[in-house]
């Protein structure tokens, strides 16, 4: 946990916040400021600040938070129309917050991106 971090507290309970879902590993809780009629953010429990600080050990964290995701575009039922994951890291990607989160974006149609 670090000290400062909004997402450790939200994840903690030291922020009350709904959560959607949570486990051992993970928690995910709606965007406060949603770019989509669904967004929601999973995040890992653990304090990584970005992608850049995973290693390989992180992998089956990595792939519980892409499956999470997927669960909660199926319970959201933006499954059938698409939803979009997203992961910012760093400057130039204009991540906030230094807390790794992933963004499950879905419920209208998206902005092409790439
Ligand atoms: P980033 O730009 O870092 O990828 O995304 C950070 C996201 O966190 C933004 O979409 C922002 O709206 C969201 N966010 C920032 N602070 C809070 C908060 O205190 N609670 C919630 N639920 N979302 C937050
Ligand atoms: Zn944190």
């Amino acid at each position: 946990m670090s000290e400062d971090c909004i997402f450790c507290k939200i994840a903690s309970g030291a922020i009350a916040t709904d959560l959607l879902y949570q486990d051992d590993d993970v928690v995910a809780f709606r965007d406060i400021n949603p770019k989509a009629p669904t967004h929601i953010l999973v995040i890992p429990r653990e304090h990584i600040p970005s992608l850049n600080e995973t290693t390989p050990e992180n992998k089956r964290l990595l792939g519980h938070m892409v499956n999470v995701a997927s669960a909660l575009a199926r319970s959201e039922k933006v499954d059938g129309s698409g939803f979009r994951l997203l992961i910012n890291s760093g400057a130039d990607a204009g991540q906030e917050v230094p807390h790794l989160h992933l963004h499950l974006l879905g419920g209208q149609k998206l902005a092409a991106i790439g």
